[in-house]
C-alpha cells in the first residue's frame, strides 16, 4: 500500500488498515486519493496545507515542518537534486499568496499517534465540535477579516496538540546572570572568538585534546560537531566533558537528525549536570551524505527549531515536552546554525527569525567566502529586526587546496565564488593565499553592523587557527 512508509508500517502494526471502522477506511482513502492528486499528501495525519501555502512538506526528505534546511537552493533539493526543495516551493508561494507571516508559527513534531489517519475525520470531528454545518455558515457570513481570524483559529486548534503551544512570537529569556563564559562574552562588549573541532575517529581522548590545547586561552569556547557529514565520529557530548576537564568551553552541538524528542531532552539534562552550558541546535546532515551503509532515512522526529523550542521550555518554563515538572532545569545558552548562502536571504532571514522566536540565543553562520552574499543576509536579517535579539557569530575558515575549494562548492550551504578560486589559481602558493584572503575577509567582517564575533570552522586545519587569531590582530 503507498504513502507514508514508517506511519504505515506502525499503523499496519497497530491498527491495521483492514480493521478500521469503514467510515474511517473510505475517508482516508478519499483524503489519499484527492490530497495526494492535488498536494502531494503523503496522509501524515497532522496536515499543514493551510499553513504552508497548501503545498504538502512532508516530501522533504528531513521531513522538516518549520522551514527550508541550510542546503536549500532554489534550483533544487540537497538530499535529492532530481527534485526542487519543497519548502523553496513553499515560501514562494507564500509570498505570492502575502501568507509570508503564516509561516512564522513554530509548529509541532509529529504526533505519530495521527500518522496514516485522515485529517479529513479530524476536520469534522472538529467541526462538529464547534457546531458543524452552522459553525461553517457563521464563519462565512463573518466579516473578511473576523473569517480569516476564525478560519485560522480553526485550525491552530486542530493542529496544536495540547503538549504544544507554538506561536510566532518573541520568547526572550528572563532575565539572568550568564550562564556561560560564551553567554558572558557575547552579552558584553569586544568581538568574540569561538573555534570548530571535529571530532577524532577514535576513542583516543588524546587525539582530541592534541587538537583542542593551542585554542585554550585565545577563544570563548570550542564547538564539538555532532557526525558532521553523517559520519559516525567520538561524540559532542564526549568531546565536550574532556575539554570542559581541560579547561576549555565546550559549545555542544545536537543534531536532531540522531534525536528522538526523549533522546534529546534527557542529553541535554545530562549535559547541564556535567556543567556543559553552550548548547547549539541542528538539523543535521542527511544520512545519504554518509558513508554506506547509511542510517534510517525517514525517521525525522524533531527539527531544529523544535529542539530550540523544547529545550527553551525545559529552562525557563521548568517543563518537559510532556508537561511534567523539572526541579532543577537545565541553564543553557541556547544557539542556532545561520545560513547566509542558502535559498534566498528572505528566507533565510525568516529561518533564522524562528530560531530566535523558539529560543536561539546566538546564531553561527555557516562558512563565508562571498562578502557581498553575506551583507544581503545580513540586511534581510537586519529588515526583520533578528540581529538586535541575538549574538551573530560568523563562520570563517581558510581553504588548504584549489581542490578542496571546489569541493567545498559541493558542500550544502557554503559557497566559494569563483573570484576567490580564481586567485588561488593564480597564486604560486594558494594555501597561502588563501589564508591572506581570510585575513582580509576577517577585516571587513568585524566592521560589519551587529557582527558579535568569529567563529573559526577550519576542521581539518586547526593548527592554522592560533595565526589567524594574532595576525587578524582579534588577539
Ligand atoms: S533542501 Fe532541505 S528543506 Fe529542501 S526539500 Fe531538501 S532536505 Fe528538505
Amino acid at each position: 500500500m503507498p504513502g507514508f512508509t514508517p506511519a504505515r508500517r506502525w499503523q499496519a502494526a497497530y491498527r491495521p488498515f483492514k480493521n478500521r471502522p469503514l467510515p474511517e477506511k473510505i475517508f482516508t482513502w478519499l483524503e489519499r486519493t484527492i490530497k495526494g492528486a492535488l498536494f502531494g499528501c503523503r496522509m501524515c495525519g497532522n496536515c499543514l496545507l493551510q499553513e504552508t501555502a497548501f503545498i504538502c512538506p512532508m516530501e522533504c526528505p528531513k521531513g522538516l515542518r518549520n522551514g527550508p534546511c541550510g542546503g536549500s537552493t532554489p534550483e533544487h533539493c540537497y538530499v535529492d537534486p532530481t527534485r526542487p526543495c519543497i519548502w523553496y516551493k513553499i515560501y514562494e508561494r507564500a509570498e505570492k499568496m502575502g501568507r509570508l507571516d503564516r509561516l512564522m508559527e513554530v509548529l509541532p513534531p509529529l504526533d505519530w499517534d495521527k500518522t496514516g489517519t485522515s485529517a479529513f475525520l479530524d476536520l469534522m470531528g472538529h467541526l462538529k465540535k464547534h457546531g458543524g454545518a452552522k459553525a461553517v455558515l457563521r464563519g462565512l457570513s463573518a466579516l473578511p477579516e473576523e473569517r480569516r481570524h476564525k478560519w485560522d483559529s480553526f485550525f491552530l486548534e486542530i493542529r496544536q496538540p495540547d503538549w504544544w503551544n507554538g506561536d510566532a512570537l518573541p520568547h526572550p529569556a528572563p532575565p539572568h546572570d550568564p550562564g556561560s563564559h560564551l553567554e558572558e562574552a557575547l552579552t558584553g562588549e569586544g568581538l568574540v572568538i569561538t573555534a570548530e573541532v571535529s571530532p577524532p575517529l577514535t576513542a583516543n581522548p588524546d587525539d582530541l585534546i592534541k587538537k583542542i590545547m593551542p585554542f585554550k586561552g585565545i577563544v570563548e569556547a570550542v564547538n564539538f560537531t555532532d557526525n558532521p557529514s553523517a559520519t559516525p565520529r567520538m561524540s559532542s557530548l564526549a568531546c565536550s566533558l574532556i575539554a570542559l576537564q581541560h579547561g576549555i568551553e565546550p559549545v555542544l552541538q545536537i543534531a536532531a537528525r540522531d534525536r528522538t524528542r526523549m533522546g534529546l531532552q534527557g542529553e541535554v539534562l545530562g549535559a547541564a549536570a556535567l556543567g556543559i552550558r553552550n548548547i547549539l541546535c541542528l538539523t543535521g546532515d542527511h544520512p545519504r551524505l554518509g558513508p554506506p551503509p547509511n542510517g534510517r532515512m525517514d525517521i525525522w522526529d524533531l527539527d531544529a527549531i523544535q529542539s530550540l523550542w523544547i529545550l527553551r521550555q525545559m529552562r525557563d518554563e521548568g517543563r518537559f515536552l510532556d508537561c511534567r515538572e523539572i526541579k532543577c532545569v537545565p541553564r543553557v545558552f541556547l544557539g542556532a546554525a545561520g545560513s547566509p548562502n542558502s535559498s534566498t536571504p528572505l528566507i533565510q532571514a525568516i529561518r533564522e527569525e524562528k530560531k530566535v522566536n523558539a529560543g536561539a540565543q546566538f546564531l553561527q553562520t555557516n562558512l563565508v567566502f562571498d562578502l557581498e552574499r553575506f551583507e544581503a543576509y545580513l540586511e534581510a536579517l537586519e529588515r526583520r529586526e533578528v540581529l538586535q535579539r541575538v549574538g551573530l557569530l560568523v563562520g570563517i575558515s581558510p581553504i588548504r587546496s584549489v581542490n578542496a575549494a571546489h569541493f567545498m562548492n559541493a558542500i550544502p550551504g557554503v559557497r566559494v565564488p569563483d573570484s576567490y578560486i580564481q586567485r588561488m589559481e593564480a597564486s604560486s602558493d594558494p594555501r597561502e593565499e588563501s589564508v591572506q584572503m581570510t585575513l582580509e575577509m576577517i577585516e571587513k567582517i568585524k566592521k560589519l553592523p551587529y557582527v558579535r564575533g568569529i567563529h573559526f570552522m577550519s576542521v581539518t586545519w586547526e593548527s592554522i587557527v592560533p595565526r589567524l587569531i594574532k595576525e587578524s590582530g582579534l588577539r
